[in-house]
This record gives structure tokens, sequence and C-alpha cells, in this order.
């Protein structure tokens, strides 16, 4: 399989998945044998994902700030990067509510179908659990997002990965390596880069068990679709949001067009192993690893750069999920609260739908969560808020699969964008994980 690139083995992985976790359906205690023999592995592929999120994070933000001998140039990358941000989910949302108000797909949703689906998943556990999450949330007070950034305990911090609170650490101790005599600086900046080394080094070996962990990952997500009906009768629903999430596709590669002069199909060739794992895990968080190594060493983008960018926007840039929001937000209101769909909400829900982006976590279904917030701010009932959530619920996990490979793109767009502004986008060098193993074998 050594001539076979890696994003068709992870594909090749993916479809066997599928059709594996489609006739585990149709077999007596197939699921079961999914759930204990097969899906482990995917979770054993997330937590080694996730085990080196954090020193990649730390490594590569250090060494790449100390190697900038400018510090005027972080607050430049630092506004851009925000900027852009803001700018590319801004259109999201825009791109999101003008599909969802033409196309009206709740509009001619019939009393049978919203009672099935109220009885199927009013008082399902994962509707609940997301209602629980969002009242936890809006209980902080105005400023604690900001609070949130800064830690008392760098250690609890890793150990939670609050990735903000890692990127400031990164951030204060490389400009402290700038701010101290060159000499001094120097352990620590070697010891850094040499981490650095290891942990892409760690992200390719990894990436030899993807094309098997998709497969788990597949089947798990195939052997949970159990109601092909009610799926079906949300399938306007899912157009809106999946033909919003390609035009943002689309909106990504003109941005590389026209401001890194790279070719587009060059980028999604580039990128597309990161993609397909945003795909499997439906995890900015835990692609995030896979996406940096994409960017720095198959995209060419300086090591400042992606370590900043990356890890911040995999926090706070989530493009598909607020494009989403959007819909998801105006899709219930056509079915369940048509009365609440005036101009001044749909102008809320930009705002809320931004916030609520980038206060969502980069993990699985975060995206419904922050939904909630979202329709709490336009005052929508709290009493159809369960009903509201179990309309989408039972098409959520595929397009959130979906909007987490347009996050991850977002941010290897931006991350390109701020770069190529800098000059810090070169040639890239691609390291393979073999490079050194004739010498050591
Ligand atoms: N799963 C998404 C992500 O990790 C967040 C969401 O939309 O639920 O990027």
């Amino acid at each position: 399989m050594k001539k076979i690139p890696l994003h068709w083995k992870i594909i090749i992985g993916m479809i066997l998945g599928i059709i594996f976790g489609f006739i585990m359906n149709t077999v007596d205690g197939g699921k079961g044998f999914v759930t204990d023999w097969i899906s482990p592995f995917g979770t054993i592929f997330i937590n080694l994902l996730k085990l080196i999120a954090i020193p990649l994070i730390l490594a590569s933000l250090i060494k790449g700030i100390s190697d900038l001998k400018d510090i005027s140039k972080i607050k430049s990358m630092g506004l851009r990067t925000i900027i852009i941000y803001i700018g590319t989910t801004l259109v999201a949302i825009i791109i999101g509510l003008s599909i969802v108000n033409t196309v009206k797909p709740g509009a001619g949703m019939s009393e049978d179908t919203i009672a099935k689906i109220k009885m199927k998943y009013e008082n399902d556990a994962g509707v609940i659990d997301k209602l629980e999450k969002a009242s936890a949330t809006k209980d902080a007070g105005p400023l604690q997002a900001l609070v949130d950034i800064f830690p008392s305990n760098i250690f609890n911090s890793f150990a939670e990965a609050k990735m903000l609170q890692v990127i400031f650490f990164a951030l204060f101790v490389g400009i402290c390596l700038l701010l101290i005599p060159e000499k001094k600086a120097e352990p620590l900046v070697k010891f850094f880069d040499s981490l650095n080394e290891v942990v892409m080094k760690m992200v390719d070996l990894i990436m030899l068990f993807a094309p098997y962990a998709v497969f788990a990952l597949m089947a798990n997500v195939i052997i949970a679709f159990d109601d092909t009906e009610i799926l079906l009768k949300l399938l306007n629903y899912a157009f809106c949001v999946v033909a919003g999430l390609a035009l943002m596709i689309g909106f990504y590669l003109i941005l590389v067009k026209v401001f890194t002069k790279k070719s587009p199909l060059w980028f999604l060739n580039k990128i597309s192993p990161a993609q397909l794992l945003a795909f499997s895990t439906s995890s900015s968080a835990a692609t995030l690893p896979v996406t940096m190594e994409r960017v720095e060493e198959h995209i060419g983008v300086d090591k400042e750069v992606s370590g900043f960018v990356l890890p911040v926007g995999a926090t706070v840039n989530m493009d598909g999920t607020s494009l989403y929001q959007g819909i998801a937000a105006v899709f219930i209101m056509q079915v369940i609260w048509p009365e609440g769909l005036t101009f001044t909400n749909q102008l809320v829900i930009i705002a809320t739908a931004l916030l609520a982006s980038i206060g969502s976590a980069a993990v699985p279904s975060a995206g419904m969560v922050m939904l909630v917030i979202v329709l709490e701010s336009i005052g929508f009932p709290a009493e159809l808020l369960p009903i509201g959530l179990a309309l989408i619920f039972a098409v959520d996990r595929p397009l959130d699969m979906c909007r987490t490979v347009v996050n991850v793109t977002g941010d290897a767009t931006v991350s390109m964008m701020v770069a190529k502004s800098l000059d810090k986008l070169h040639d890239p060098k691609p390291k393979e994980w073999d490079d050194h193993y004739e010498a050591v074998k």
C-alpha cells in the first residue's frame, strides 16, 4: 500500500467502514460487535491525536515566536488573524441565512411528522444533555470568556486541554525568550525545536494507523442511524446546510487563489487528509495535530504562523458551525415558531451565531449546545426548546461531520493568508515517517 497516497487510503478505509456498518446493522448482534470490538480502535486513534495536541502547540508556538526576532510581528499576526476569522465567519452566517430564507426547508413540514419527531427525540438523553450544557454555559458572567484565557496553573491547562490558555502560555514564554539575551535563551529554544520535531514525527506515525481508525469511526457512526423515515423528512434542511458548507469551501478556494496565488486544487490535495479526519472524528481539536502537520510541512506555512493561527482557529473560528447555527435556528422557527421570524431577530442571529461559534468547543456536537444560546437570544420560548432540538437531532451527526470539515479548511485557509501577508509562506518541505528509518533499523 506504500505507493497509494494517504488521502486515498483514508477514503478506502471510510468507504469500507460505511459498508461494514450497514452490513452489521442487518446482522443479529452486529451493532454490539461494532461497539465492543471495532469502535475502540477509533477511540484509541482519537486519544493519540489528543495526546500530542498540547505538546505540539507548545513546542511549535514557542519555537516559532522565538524565531521571529521582532515582537511587533506578533501584534500584526494576531490582529490579522482575528480580523480575517471574524470576516469569514460573518460570510458563513450570511450564506446560511440567505439559503434557509430562500429554500424555506421548514415551511412545509406536516403536523404528523412534527409529532413523530417530538415523540421520538423530545426526551432523548442527547437532547437533554445539550440543554443542560447550554444552561451551564449561560450562567457564566460576560467577561468569563476573557478570564478563562489566563491560566493560574499551567498543568491544569495541559490536563484539561484548555487550548487558549496553552496558547497564552506559549506566547508568553516565546516573547520572554526574545527579551532575554540570545545565549541564555538558546537551550530552551533548542529544547522546544527538538520537541517539535519529535511530535511532528509522532503525527506521521499516528497517521499510518488513520485508514484503519476511520474504518472503525465510520462503522460506529453508521450503526447509530436507525430511523431512515425521519432522516428523509429532514432532507431539505440537511440539503440547505450541506449546500451552504459547499459554498464556504468554494469561498475558501477563491481566497487561496486570490490572496496566496496558490492553486486551489493543490491546496485541497495537501489539506485533504486533515479534512477526511475532521469528517471522521467530528472534532477540530482532535484533527489539530494533523492540520498543523499538513499546513507546515505540506503547504509551507512557517511554524510561528501555523503554531498560532491554527490552534486559535480550532478554538474560535468555526465557520461551518456558525453557518449551521444560522440555518438550524431559522429552520426551527419556520417549523414551530414562525412569528419569531422577524428581520431584527435574524440580525440578532448573525451577532449571536458569531459569538456562539467562538464559544463552541471543538468537539462533536458542540455547535448544537451553542445553538440553544442563539435561540434564547432571540426570545425563543423556553418550553419549545426541547422540541426545537428534537427537530434537528436525527441528522445532527452527519451535519456535524460536514461542518467540522469546513471549520478545519477555514483555519488552514486563514493560516495561508496570514502567512502570505507576513512573507511566511514558503515552498513546503514534506517529511515522511521513514526518512531516517534506514539509519536506525
Ligand atoms: N464538531 C465541530 C468541531 O469540532 C463543532 C460543532 O459544530 O459541533 O469543529
